[in-house]
C-alpha cells in the first residue's frame, strides 16, 4: 500500500489534518483538496507535516462546484472524503444540503471506504459523502467527541467562541447509536494531593479484530490527582512493562515527580517487584473479579470507547481505526471540563493551564 495516492477532501479541518498526518506517516502520497490551497492560514499546518514537501499535494476542491473533484481523484487508488457541509456558509438552506451531488464510489477495502472504482465517470459516482446537517451546536458537540451539552456550557462559559444550544432537548443520533449504559458502581473518593502520587493502570483487549498497525491492546494510565490519562497501544500485553517504566521515567523528567503508587489488576503484566522496589513505588492491587476497586480506569475504558465508537459512526470510518481514534479521544477528553474536578479539566489540573480549544 505504501507508495499509493489517496485523496483526502476537506483536508484543512480538524480530522482532516490528522488523517493526512497519519496516511503521510504510512508512506502514502496524498492529494489533499482544501477550499483555497492560497490561504497559508488554512493549509501551512499541513504543509508543515513530515513527508509533505515530497508526498503531500494540495488541490482545490470545493463540493459545490461541478466537476471539481475530477481531476484530482484520477489516479487515486483511495478517496477519504471528511468534508462535511459545516464547512458551509450558515445562510445555505439545510434543505439544499441534502440534493448535493455525489462525488465519488468507493469499495470497501479491508472494511473501510477506501477504493475508488476508476470504470466509473465522475457524472454517475455513489454517494459517499456524509450528507448531514449540522447546527453551530453540533459541530462543537461533535468536534469534541460528543460531551454533555452540561459540559459544553462549562466550556461556553470560558471559551465564548464555543457555541452552545438553547434547547436542553437536544439529541444527537450518533450518541445515541454509540454509547453503551453507565457502570453502576460508585467512583471511588479516593483523592490524591497532587499529580503522580498514585496512578491507576489497566490494560484493554484483545479488540475483535487486529487493527491497522496491528495493534491489539490498549494500556490506560490516569492520574489520581488530576484525571490526566495516557493510552499505549500494544501488540501483545508483554510490552506492558516497558511503557510503564518509560512512564514513570516520563512523569520525573518531564514533571519533576515521582509515582508514588501504582493501583492494578492482579494481572501478571503488571507484576515487577524489583523495579517498584527499586523506585520504592508502592504496588496496589485490586481483589480478583472485583473491577469496582478499580471503578476509575474501569470508567475511563467505557468512556474512551463509547467516544471513540461514536468517532468511528461520526466519520462512517472502520472498526481497523479504533486505535487512531481512541488516540484521539484521550487527546480531548483530557482537555474537557468535568464535574468531578469542579468543571476544570485533567490538563488544566496538571499543567496548571487551560487548553487551546482552537
Ligand atoms: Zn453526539
Amino acid at each position: 500500500m505504501e507508495g499509493e495516492i489517496v485523496c483526502v477532501t476537506g483536508a484543512s479541518g480538524f480530522i482532516g489534518s490528522w488523517l493526512v498526518m497519519r496516511l503521510l506517516e504510512q508512506g502514502y502520497f496524498v492529494r489533499a483538496t482544501v477550499r483555497d490551497p492560497e490561504n497559508m492560514n488554512k493549509v501551512k499546518h499541513l504543509l508543515d507535516l513530515p513527508k509533505a514537501s515530497t508526498h503531500l499535494s494540495l488541490w482545490r476542491g470545493e463540493l459545490v462546484e461541478e466537476g471539481s473533484f475530477d481531476d484530482v481523484i484520477q489516479g487515486c487508488t483511495g478517496v477519504f472524503h471528511v468534508a462535511t457541509p459545516m464547512d458551509f456558509s450558515v445562510d445555505r438552506d439545510p434543505e439544499e444540503m441534502n440534493t448535493w451531488r455525489t462525488i465519488g464510489i468507493a469499495e470497501a477495502k479491508e472494511g473501510s471506504y477506501i477504493r475508488v472504482n476508476p470504470h466509473i465517470t465522475s457524472t454517475s459516482f455513489t454517494k459517499i459523502a456524509v450528507n448531514t446537517t449540522h447546527t453551530n451546536f453540533n459541530i462543537w458537540h461533535y468536534r469534541l467527541g460528543h460531551p454533555s451539552a452540561s459540559r459544553l456550557s462549562v466550556l461556553h462559559s470560558s471559551c465564548p467562541f464555543i457555541t452552545i444550544s438553547n434547547n436542553n432537548c437536544h439529541a444527537c443520533d450518533i450518541c445515541h447509536l454509540a454509547k453503551q449504559r453507565k457502570l453502576s458502581f460508585p467512583i471511588s473518593d479516593s483523592k490524591s494531593l497532587k499529580p503522580f502520587e498514585l496512578v491507576h493502570v489497566n490494560i484493554w483487549g484483545p479488540f475483535s479484530i487486529v487493527l491497522i498497525n496491528g495493534f491489539k491492546y490498549f494500556l490506560t494510565v490516569v492520574d489520581d490527582y488530576s484525571r490526566y490519562t495516557w493510552v499505549f497501544l500494544m501488540k501483545s500485553k508483554s510490552k506492558t512493562r516497558n511503557h510503564l517504566q518509560s512512564f514513570i521515567q516520563m512523569a520525573e523528567t518531564q514533571f519533576d515527580a515521582k509515582v508514588k503508587a501504582i493501583r492494578s489488576d492482579n494481572g501478571s503484566e503488571f507484576s515487577m517487584s524489583d523495579f517498584y522496589a527499586q523506585k520504592e513505588i508502592l504496588h496496589q492491587t485490586t481483589c480478583i473479579e472485583t473491577p469496582q476497586q478499580n471503578a476509575i480506569i474501569e470508567r475511563k475504558h467505557q468512556h474512551i470507547l463509547n467516544v471513540a465508537r461514536a468517532l468511528l459512526f461520526q466519520f462512517k470510518l472502520a472498526k481497523l481505526f479504533w486505535s487512531y481514534s481512541i488516540l484521539h479521544v484521550v487527546f480531548l477528553i483530557n482537555r474537557l471540563p468535568t464535574p468531578l474536578l469542579q468543571n476544570k479539566s485533567p490538563f488544566h489540573l496538571l499543567y496548571l493551564a487551560s487548553p487551546d480549544y482552537l
